[in-house]
């Protein structure tokens, strides 16, 4: 950590800097409504800005977003008030398919627009300071007196928020790197033209080959389509997969998808993106120490499974903002004082994400279970209980 040269001026304070107004960031700032302290939300983009994801927002994200005010629900699902996902199917490496019925309805949209409309609630509904096109170049100070310079100018805190996604600036400032991160790689493309898909229908397929991971088709509207393919990055580096090219042959060629692609038209190029995957066993990492915290992707807690991190990035952020209202009002940033952040984030997200690791590990090395699965769930009665397993 550096000694930053103060300005001229006395800076700009705040009770705490959120970087990163992605799900995390936003539902951090608008948890923190009402709250009285000064909140800055920072991201090093301007809004509307592109996020490579599959564009799949999990109904769990809404619902914690619900909980803190109806309207933000309401407000994000005219995003796409016609199509609700309320069907998945899931295409096993034997071609059989399982079909899934969700009570919790979720949505496809992409992110360009989600994120906007999220970055619109905390603008319309907070006094939130926004600063886009504030990347942090140094941090200085302390905790509980943090100095933190920007491309904007600098800004000084009680309390930093890390939640800046998989490559966070903030996490490599604050902690050690991981011994051996646990991590995901996917890219995706955008199409329309894509024959035989529904609206409300998610779609995955699985290779025998790649268990690891699964080729997505979702509908975002307008009669696009988000088309990607995911997998473990332990398992792209040891058979040196291309995942771009991979996925342009599940396009072309893959017996059910090539012949439904055929009118297709891909817009605008293939994108990729690292995914820190949460649920490892073994001492779980610290995700708080002095003066900060650490949410969504900054703190690695993507579900390793199915490979959803807007609903862990939500409600990280959310439950970061009750600590920090404690932290505030105690006036204590020391590690200790923020710990609790930590335990409530296992209790709360680490079970699901636990049990997804230990899914894939099953999984992701026996194409015959997941045929079994798929074969079983067609049995009376056995489709809820293959259901709640993967959901
Ligand atoms: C290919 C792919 C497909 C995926 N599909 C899905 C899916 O369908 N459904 C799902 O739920 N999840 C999916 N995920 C995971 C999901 O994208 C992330 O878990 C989610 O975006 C995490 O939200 P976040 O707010 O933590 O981070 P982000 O959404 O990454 O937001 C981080 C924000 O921080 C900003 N930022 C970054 N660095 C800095 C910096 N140095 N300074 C200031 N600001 C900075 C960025 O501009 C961004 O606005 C997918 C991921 C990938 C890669």
């Amino acid at each position: 950590m550096t000694i930053l040269p103060l300005p001229a001026a006395a800076p700009p304070a705040f009770d705490v800097a959120i970087v990163g107004a992605g799900p995390a960031g936003a539902a951090c700032a608008l948890a923190l409504r009402g709250s009285g302290l000064r909140v800055a939300l920072l991201d090093k983009a301007r809004f509307p800005r592109d996020k490579v994801c599959g564009d799949a927002v999990p109904g769990a994200a809404l619902t914690a977003l619900a909980r803190l005010d109806p309207a933000y629900r309401a407000a994000l699902g005219a995003l796409r008030p016609q199509s609700p996902a309320r069907h998945s199917r899931l295409v096993a490496p034997s071609g059989r398919s399982l079909w899934l019925h969700w009570k919790n309805p979720s949505f496809s949209s992409p992110r360009l627009a989600f994120d906007n409309a999220l970055l619109a609630l905390v603008r319309q509904h907070t006094d939130t300071e926004i600063w886009e096109e504030a990347a942090p170049q140094a941090l200085g100070g302390q905790p509980g007196a943090w100095q933190l310079a920007t491309t904007l100018g600098p800004l000084r805190a009680r309390l930093l928020v890390g939640c800046d996604g998989a490559q966070s600036w903030m996490r490599r400032q604050l902690l050690p790197a991981p011994a051996r991160p646990h991590a995901g790689v996917a890219v995706r493309a955008y199409f329309e033209h894509v024959a035989g898909c529904q609206e409300d229908t998610t779609e995955f397929f699985f290779s025998r080959d790649y268990l690891a991971g699964y080729f997505w088709l979702f509908p975002v509207g307008a009669g696009r389509y988000n088309v990607g393919l995911g997998m473990l990055s332990e398992l792209v580096s040891r058979h040196h997969l291309d995942l771009k090219k991979l996925l342009h042959e599940w396009v072309t060629a893959h017996p059910t998808l090539g012949p439904r692609f055929a009118q297709a038209r891909q817009l605008g190029p293939t994108r990729g993106f690292g995914l820190p995957l949460g649920g490892a066993p073994g001492p779980a990492a610290p995700i708080s120490g002095a003066g900060f915290l650490l949410c969504g992707d900054a703190a690695a807690l993507i579900d390793p499974l199915q490979g959803h991190g807007i609903d862990t990035a939500v409600r990280s952020g959310i439950l970061a903002a009750q600590q920090v209202r404690q932290a505030c009002a105690m006036g204590e940033f020391g590690a200790a004082a923020l710990a609790g952040y930590d335990r409530a984030v296992r209790q709360q997200l680490g079970p699901q994400l636990a049990h997804s690791h230990r899914l894939l590990r099953l999984l992701g090395t026996r194409p015959w279970l997941v045929n079994a699965g798929v074969r079983l769930a067609q049995l009376p009665g056995m489709r809820g209980l293959v259901q709640r397993l993967v959901g």
